[in-house]
């Protein structure tokens, strides 16, 4: 079973936090050794001193040897013994299921969130990226109470400090838990027109968090925290060992959207440049620079896209995504063009052409009013859990 040496760690955790079954070469110059069985095993969380003891030989051995003892143990344990470790090693994987997910040697992320909905960052995919000297947060969901979820699930994968906080955008499901990251004394880098769209809506955004769906219990304690470092056209970051790319193509789903690249592990943090089985928000987007950045993300050595919201995408998402938007505009366009166009039959339309998609279904209404009705839907009388103008 593939995932099996990840929760038998789970077991022996006085040993090794984590293991993965992958090629060492996936890992350069971190702290491995691999046994017979070609698995690879990292000690989470080292410093530079203990690195040198960890890939030391004779550690090493030591260690494989814990661990071949831990794991005969185990096959000696008695049929109860066997039923309650099933039972725990169950629930330690409902509960990763629901934390964050290894993407690759350095990277973490929530991805594939179900169920979205204004109390889960309407499932928006942050994650992590893990140097030597410290880590690297990918946008902070929606509020101090969701970005403490986010900080207890990092902690659990490691203690090294959080240097920098990334936001890909600056819609509130991405941004509005930074403060939480600024206490710990994380820098926040944006691009630069993301920090001028944060200056301009999001206290706004803050004060109206109930017309997104969002109850005061949720929001206790959130506060805007500012981008501290901007960009124009490209930044690199290196939280030690491991490069990480801001890129910036041009005005898309927002106007300051960009992409993060981790060219080493060829992985990509999207933001909500892409959107995988889930209808994306439109109400901010340029289509023409989309299109753009979706052609440039194409382009890119990427074996794992991490969408701003959905599971964990290739590059035929990005086709599919380009082709969503194209669709999606060429279609509004034509109906909203019309003299006597009513929301609802432009939505039954608009399905009639669009893919399924598993979630996001109220944002072909929302994308269709924000975007090409133009109502100030601000003085639209809303419904508690109403969610026609989020913006995952
Ligand atoms: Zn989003």
């Amino acid at each position: 079973m593939k995932n099996e040496p990840e929760r038998i760690s789970r077991v022996v955790p006085e040993h090794i936090v984590y293991w993965h079954d992958c090629n060492p070469d996936e890992y350069p110059g971190g702290p491995f050794t691999t046994d017979p069985k070609d698995f690879l095993f990292v000690v989470a969380g080292m410093d530079e001193a203990e690195q040198r003891v960890a890939a030391d030989p004779f550690v090493q051995e030591k260690l494989l040897k814990n661990i071949k003892e831990a794991l005969e143990k185990m096959k000696k344990l008695s049929s109860i013994w066997i039923t309650v470790c099933c039972f725990l090693l169950f629930a330690h994987t409902a509960l990763a299921e629901n934390g964050l997910t290894r993407i690759s040697p350095h990277v973490y992320s929530y991805i594939g969130v179900q169920e979205a909905s204004p109390a889960n960052s309407f499932g928006a995919n942050a994650g992590i990226i893990i140097g030597k000297k410290g880590i690297v947060v990918v946008d902070t969901l929606i509020s101090a109470k969701e970005a403490n979820r986010f900080l207890q699930d990092i902690r659990k994968i490691s203690d090294k400090p959080i240097l920098y906080v990334i936001d890909t955008h600056y819609h509130l499901d991405h941004s509005f838990g930074n403060s939480e990251f600024s206490k710990l004394g994380a820098a926040i880098v944006a691009h630069k027109y993301c920090a001028d769209e944060m200056h301009l809506k999001a206290a706004d955004g803050l004060a109206n968090a109930a017309d997104f769906g969002l109850t005061p219990e949720e929001m206790a304690g959130t506060e805007i925290a500012y981008p501290d470092i901007t960009f124009t056209d490209r930044i690199g970051l290196n939280p030690g060992g491991v490069e990480v790319n801001l890129i910036y193509i041009a005005p898309s789903h927002s106007k300051g959207s960009i992409l993060i690249q981790v060219p080493s592990e060829k992985v990509v943090f999207t933001g909500d440049i892409l959107f995988t089985d889930f209808h994306p928000y439109m109400g901010d987007g340029d289509i023409k620079g989309w299109q753009q950045a979706l052609d440039f993300l194409a382009t890119l050595e990427a074996d794992k896209i991490i969408p701003g919201h959905g599971p964990l995408s290739s590059k035929k998402d990005v086709a599919d995504m380009k082709s969503y938007i194209t669709t999606f505009d060429n279609k509004a366009r034509e109906l909203t063009s019309k003299p006597d166009a009513n929301l609802e039959e432009i939505v039954n339309e608009m399905k009639k052409v669009l893919p399924i998609k598993t979630q996001g279904e109220w944002l072909i209404g929302a994308n269709i009013q924000a975007k090409y009705l133009k109502k100030n839907l601000k003085k639209k009388t809303k419904k508690k859990n109403d969610y026609s103008i989020e913006k995952p």
